[in-house]
């Protein structure tokens, strides 16, 4: 097992199926084109093989299927199907849920049970401005399909000043009321909002801002966190939970042991980190010469975490995944 000198191993693998998504988010995607088709994307096989590898060279224990947008990709059925046969603990999904609906089926029978369904807003004109995709009425209507069929859901919304502040409790209420968990997640300095100080300033909404506006409308106390979770976990007595994800507050790099993989061979072993490792050709090549070269690059991949504490990076959130 490949740990560096603070303790940290890689557990979790974040897969992101095509850098191609049907929204185009104010915050992930900088000149707010829609559908840019993906080059050189690995078969939905090599990727699924990539999971297999990481298993064994890195520990891999859990995996995430993300984007871009997972479930636009027309080789998401052979993936789920392969990577359902593997030696996971668990399988999640994150997506808009704009296609949620017609991929219930195929989500279930690969087992997945806990999906993130990623909402900055529940006012359907802000979700124009924001998303420049999609309508939020059919969101809306996946998630609740997913519920029915029993799939535990997390939403996600970044908060964002001039954006989707004044959303922060609509949408905590609606998702105590629907059973749905609600995590914020701190504005991130990736991709353009790395280069863009301003801009990322004048929107950054941090955990103390925050915490103070849920608290004009609810009582919460904060509740445990298994250690290596990203989030910081919130009760709201009689009522249900929330979640914190923050990286700019509450830096959680020490104990993090998340690895993605791009949908063009890429493995990143830290959001933070420049650095980046092909190995899209090691992913063609049997166990027995992959597996060595890929634990050399994860000696890398490691060694990209931050010591300490967030710091963004150019890397743009839809071909990382988030
Ligand atoms: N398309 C899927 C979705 O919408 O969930 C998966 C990919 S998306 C890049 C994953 C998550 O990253 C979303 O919840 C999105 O809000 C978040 N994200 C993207 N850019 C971000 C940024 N600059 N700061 C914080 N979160 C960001």
């Amino acid at each position: 097992m490949i740990v560096d000198r603070q303790g940290r191993r890689f557990r979790n693998l974040r897969v992101s199926l095509t850098a191609a998504c049907n929204y185009a988010c104010s915050y992930c995607v900088p000149n707010g084109k829609r559908l840019v088709a993906a080059q050189d994307e690995l078969p939905a096989d090599t990727l699924a093989r990539g999971v297999a590898y990481l298993i064994e060279a890195a520990g891999i224990e859990r995996l995430r299927i993300t984007g871009g947008e997972p479930l636009i990709s027309p080789r998401l059925d052979a993936f789920l199907a392969a990577v359902a046969q593997l030696a996971l603990q668990d399988i999640t999904l994150t997506t808009n849920g704009q296609l949620l609906s017609r991929k219930l089926p195929q989500l279930q029978a690969a087992g997945i049970r806990r999906l993130n369904v990623s909402l900055d807003t529940l006012d359907p004109l802000a979700f124009r401005r924001i998303a420049r995709g999609g309508d939020l009425a059919t969101v809306l209507a996946g998630m609740q399909q997913a519920r029915a069929l029993g799939m535990q859901i997390k939403v996600n919304m970044v908060p964002m000043r001039g954006q989707n502040l004044d959303q922060v409790l609509p949408l905590l209420d609606y998702c105590l009321e629907q059973g749905f968990e609600l995590r914020f997640i701190e504005l991130m300095r990736m991709g353009h909002l790395a280069r863009d100080h301003n801009a990322f300033v004048q929107q950054f909404v941090g955990l103390d801002s925050l915490l103070e506006l849920i608290g004009q409308a609810h009582a919460y106390q904060q509740v445990d966190a298994p250690l290596d979770a990203t989030a910081l976990r919130y009760q709201i007595p009689g009522r249900g939970h929330f979640g914190v994800i923050a990286n700019e507050s509450v830096p959680f790099c020490r104990t993090c042991s998340r690895l993605r993989l791009s949908s063009t061979g890429w493995l990143h072993g830290c959001l933070s980190s420049n650095n980046r490792h092909y190995v899209g050709d090691l992913l063609a090549k049997p166990r027995h010469e992959a597996l060595p070269a890929l634990q050399r690059l994860l000696v890398k991949a490691l060694a990209d975490k931050q010591e300490l504490a967030f710091s963004g990076g150019v890397t743009v959130m839809k071909v990382i995944g988030g």
